[in-house]
């Protein structure tokens, strides 16, 4: 806006009667939260001193972008470029919203359903759940964790769930063609339909929790339930001289004995939960408590995004903040 037009501007407030100005307090407080959000995201999103078209490290100074961040130009394509550019969330609309529904996501209290979010900010609840399968895909490379000393290990069980398939959808229009699929449905979990059903625990995934008294901390899901999985997904994360504290499952078992590992077995039941002293698996416990709590209110997630919503939960275990994320959109 030019000089003059934005002076016209500043007095025509003068005009306004009560309810037009909380209009306008309404409209630029949106505004800033836009701006702010768009600075925060470019500030902290590809710092690598890289052209996102060509690749190429020379670069310009070009100007500021209208939100004050620092653009640039590419020397080997000539293109102009800043942070958000080429970044996995470059192309949102509302960062400001986005940004909200990162807090959201990452804050202390729990997270709110998709429906709820989507209601709250004021969108389409199909824009908020691509956001949220998007930041699974920002958080999906796990750091490599390190475990020593202590190590308690424990599975907890999450149903398996095809949400959104039409698996039996299909089978039910044309019975005779299409086959019906080898899962049942969530009707069977009903407590009636455990008592009809037999061998359901076959659709309870295993998720393996691991904890040490350092703090190191790690859910990772387990493609089945055989003894020979947990000890494979277990083997790079104990350290020859660490201590193992587990139920005594075969997988423990078999790790322990293979690489003659101090073992503590430990009961399931309440009375028999401390081997001895400092050999317990209370802290894989509460974290099987938090897990449950974590993902109930989404009512069972569909199988193929669990692994998104276990790296959810370690993300918010482990306190970080949108700007973790966006460093490494
Ligand atoms: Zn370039």
């Amino acid at each position: 806006m030019l000089h003059h037009d934005f002076r016209r501007f500043l007095n025509a407030l003068d005009d306004l009667n009560p309810a037009q100005i909380e209009d306008a307090q309404t409209k630029i407080r949106d505004l800033r939260r836009k701006t702010e959000a768009i600075s925060e995201i470019e500030a902290r999103t590809n710092q690598e001193h890289k052209c996102p078209f060509c690749g190429d490290e020379r670069r310009q100074k070009w100007g500021r972008t209208r939100t004050k961040v620092q653009r640039y130009r590419c020397t080997g394509c000539q293109k102009t470029y800043s942070g958000r550019t080429g970044s996995a969330i470059g192309r949102i609309h509302r960062p400001d919203l986005f940004m909200m529904a990162l807090r959201d996501m990452l804050g202390t209290s729990a997270p709110q359903s998709v429906r709820k979010l989507a209601r709250r900010l004021g969108l389409n609840k199909y824009t908020v759940w691509r956001w949220r399968m998007l930041v699974f895909s920002i958080i999906d490379s796990s750091s490599a964790m390190s475990f020593s000393e202590i190590i308690e290990a424990d599975e907890t069980y999450q149903r398996e769930s095809r949400k959104g398939s039409r698996k039996w959808v299909r089978h039910f229009a044309d019975p005779k063609k299409v086959t019906p699929p080898p899962c049942p449905r969530w009707e069977d979990f009903t407590t009636q339909g455990l008592k009809m059903m037999r061998g359901l625990s076959k659709w309870q995934l295993p998720i393996l929790t691991v904890a040490d008294r350092g703090g190191a901390r790690l859910f990772r899901r387990l493609p089945n339930r055989k003894g020979v999985t947990l000890e494979r997904a277990m083997k790079p994360l104990v350290p020859a001289d660490a201590v193992l504290c587990s139920d005594g499952a075969n997988g423990y078992k078999n790790l322990a004995a293979a690489g003659s590992l101090e073992h503590f077995v430990v009961g399931s039941k309440p009375s028999t939960r401390v081997a001895s002293g400092c050999y317990h698996i209370q802290n894989v416990n509460s974290l099987h408590a938090r897990y449950k709590r974590f993902i109930q209110p989404f009512c069972g997630p569909a199988t193929k995004n669990l692994s998104g919503y276990i790296r959810w939960l370690e993300v918010r275990l482990a306190g970080m903040q949108p700007a973790d994320i966006l460093q490494t959109a």
